[in-house]
Order: structure tokens, then sequence, then C-alpha cells
């Protein structure tokens, strides 16, 4: 007897706004963010995930920047990334202040500035002594090593994500939209000036209207550290966004298509069996299908080699469990080429013990989303199939195997219609 322990559906709030852009046409592109593995988001130590947006042109600013490291020795990379890991701390926790949520109010803004110096103290206190004392040594002024050393830090680390994205074109329309479905945040801005070498450092979440430099009037060059929304911050440094976004949509299409009838589906399910636990990246168990996410951080480096063949064998693994679970249709969602999804499914398959309905599908919404509207279209008709049956008078199960849980042993679900016992 297998039940479904926990899950994480609560947290489908969270990917609403993904929901609906899935939906669309235009806003579609911004769910490439689910594509993104967690680990490659976070900056250093800080269990954060963050993405960082460009306006204007990196190189007109080369000579700008090289005129203020010029002012003293050059900064070593590691003082760089020293100085940004200073600040990241305090804004995690000025993110978790509930004074945030009151801003826009005049006591909200008071406790907000309050907020950010409590936030920051202790890196005014303790922090900056060592590193002021080495940019003296140095013969930067602060302002200027900050400014440099966030630009550079933040230009690296926006390079190392779009190597996992297709190009900067499309990394830019994501962090755009994501702003505009306001699940990303800005938190830092820095400007510098292509032209005369001045530099603007901005820590705020609402970014300043003036695009222009102030002393000589040409457009800056800016860069923008954006934060995620608490909740799906969370869930993309477990890796559990895409899961759960997956398990969203499918509810959201079911409710469509079965208004009779409330369809489980369980997102990063731990179901208990009698051989132990088995974790389920999202489960059907009423219809036997399940889907697994694999999300690598190097999507275009990490299927080949010897390392593939550790990821063959714990999928198959899983799947072997899976059956022994009852589950007979599965879609494995990847951030992999076409090619790289194709030898998957092959291995996978040459394996005997693998036996049932298998999709292992590319890095591509489109045929992600195209292939959980038949998961829900086949779903749904299950269930008018059944119900036709209910009404005839035959007496049937509603799709449901004998060994699988019945509904109201799972979890009760944020969703769940409540069954009112007639008076
Ligand atoms: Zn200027």
């Amino acid at each position: 007897m297998s039940k479904v322990a926990r899950d994480n559906s609560g947290y489908e709030d969270a990917v609403a706004p993904f929901v609906v852009a899935a939906n669309t046409q235009a806003w579609r592109k911004a769910l490439n963010l689910l594509y993104i593995n967690g680990s490659g988001m976070v900056l250093s130590e800080i269990s954060m995930p963050v993405i960082v947006s460009l306006d204007g042109k990196e190189e007109d600013v080369t000579m700008s920047l090289d005129l203020m490291k010029g002012k003293g020795a050059t900064m070593a990379p590691s003082l760089a990334t020293a100085i940004l890991t200073m600040f990241m701390p305090g804004l995690k926790s000025l993110m978790q202040n509930p004074a945030l949520a009151e801003s826009g109010s005049k006591a909200g803004e008071e406790k907000m500035v309050q907020a950010v110096f409590s936030s920051f103290a202790p890196v005014f206190q303790h922090g900056l002594d060592d590193l002021a004392k080495t940019l003296i040594q140095s013969g930067f002024t602060l302002s200027d090593a900050i400014s440099v050393a966030i630009f550079q830090a933040l230009s690296t680390f926006r390079k190392s994500q779009i190597h996992v994205m297709t190009d900067q074109g499309e990394y830019e329309d994501v962090v755009r939209l994501l702003r505009r479905l306001d699940v990303a945040h800005p938190q830092i801005q820095v400007s510098v000036c292509p032209n005369c070498a001045n530099f603007r450092l901005i820590i705020s979440r609402h970014s300043p209207h003036s695009e222009k430099c102030a002393q000589c009037g040409s457009l800056w060059t800016t860069l923008t550290l954006y934060t995620l929304e608490n909740t799906l911050s969370k869930l993309k440094v477990e890796n559990s966004d895409l899961p759960v976004f997956i398990s969203a949509y499918l509810r959201n299409k079911l409710t469509y298509l079965t208004a009779m009838e409330e369809i489980s589906v369980y997102p990063n399910a731990v179901v208990n069996t009698d051989e132990g636990q088995v974790e389920v990246d999202v489960y059907l168990p009423h219809f036997n299908v399940a889907v697994e996410c694999k999300v690598f951080r190097d999507p275009f480096g990490s299927f080949s080699g010897p390392h593939a063949g550790s990821i063959v064998g714990d999928l198959r693994e899983k799947i072997v469990r899976l059956m022994a679970l009852g589950v007979t249709d599965l879609l494995i969602a990847t951030n992999l080429t076409n090619e790289a999804t194709n030898k998957l499914r092959e291995e996978l398959l040459s394996d005997e013990r693998v036996r049932l309905r298998l999709w292992v599908l590319p890095r591509d919404m489109s045929s992600l989303l195209g292939s959980l509207d038949a998961v829900a279209d086949s779903v749904g008709k299950q269930v008018s199939a059944n119900f036709e049956k209910a009404l005839k008078g035959t007496k049937t199960a509603t799709g449901k195997e004998s060994d699988t849980p019945e509904e109201d042993t799972g979890p009760t679900l944020p969703h769940r219609r409540e069954e009112t016992p007639p008076p």
C-alpha cells in the first residue's frame, strides 16, 4: 500500500505568475527561468538565487572602468567578491523584514530606512574595517572601489548564467519579463558612464528613472542585480520550482477539464510504500502518471562522458521504483538538447526492466506545455468516461488501480474542493 506522505502543493501560489505566462505566447519566454539549475544562480555561499540584467554595452565602459581602477592598484577579484558577499547577508535579512511589506506608507518608509541601516550596520562596523585598510593602502577611494568591484562581480556572474541560456538576448528577455511579472525585484544597481567615468551605485527595490549620467548626459551602462520572490527563491535553490510549476499548470488545466471532480496532483511528492520512501517530482496517483524533472547545471556539457553513465543509471533505478508504485506513463522534463534527450531515452529503454510509456523532453517550453496538455486531456477523458459510467449505474473505480491510495488518504491540498455531507 502506498501513500503520499508529503508534497509541495502548498507552494503553488509562488508559481501562479508562470501559469498565467504559460497560457500566453508573448510572456511564455519567462518560463525559461525554470530551466536554470538553482545552484547556478546562487551567489557565493549565500543560498539565494539572483539574476543580473545589463542595460547598455559593457565594452563601452571598459575605458571608464580602467580609469576608475587606475586611481589605485588593481583590485584582486577575490576582494571584489568579498565586498559583494558582505552586502548580501544584509540584503537577505532586509528582504525578510516585515517592514518591507508596509512600504508605501510613511511609517513603512521609516521602518524601511531603519531596516536598511540595521541590516548594513554589521557590514560598516566590522566588515569594512579590514577592507577600508586595504583600500586606503592601495590608494582607492571607497566608492570607486566598491562600484568597480560590484560592476565586475555582477558582470562575471551574469556571463556564467548566460552560459546556460541559449543566448544573451534570451537571458535579458527572461529577466525583463520576470520583473514585469513581479517575481524578480531589483536590489543593487551599478551604473558607469562610458564618457566621463562617472559612476552611480544604488541599493533599492525601485530602480531610478534617470538613464543619463548627471555629469555629462551620456547614457549609463548599468548592471542590476535582482532577487526572486521569497517562496520562488526557496523553490529555486532546491530545484523544486519546475515540479511545482508543472503541478500548478496541470491542476489549472484539470480544473477546466474535470469540473465535476478534483484531481490529486502532488509536486515533490514523498510516497511511503512497503519497500520504503519514493520521491516523485510530480505524481498523479489515480492515473498512474508521473513527471521527473532533470535540470542540469551545465545542460550542454553534463550529458557526455562518464558522468552521463551515472545519470542514466540513477534514472533507470528511479524508473524501476516508479513502476513498482504503479506508474505506467512517465514524462522526463530536462533542459538538455534534442539530441541528448533522444540519446537518453534510447539508453533508458535499452534496460529491459524499463517497461512503461516514456517521454523524454528537451529544453523547450512549448514542447513541455504541449505534453502536459496531452496528459491533462487524457486524464480529463478518463474522468468523464468514468462519470458517464457512474451515471449509468455501473459501479466502477475512477481510473484507480486497487493498490493506489484512495483520494482521501493524501494530505489536504489547498485547492481541494471540500465535500459537504448532505444535511
Ligand atoms: Zn558622464
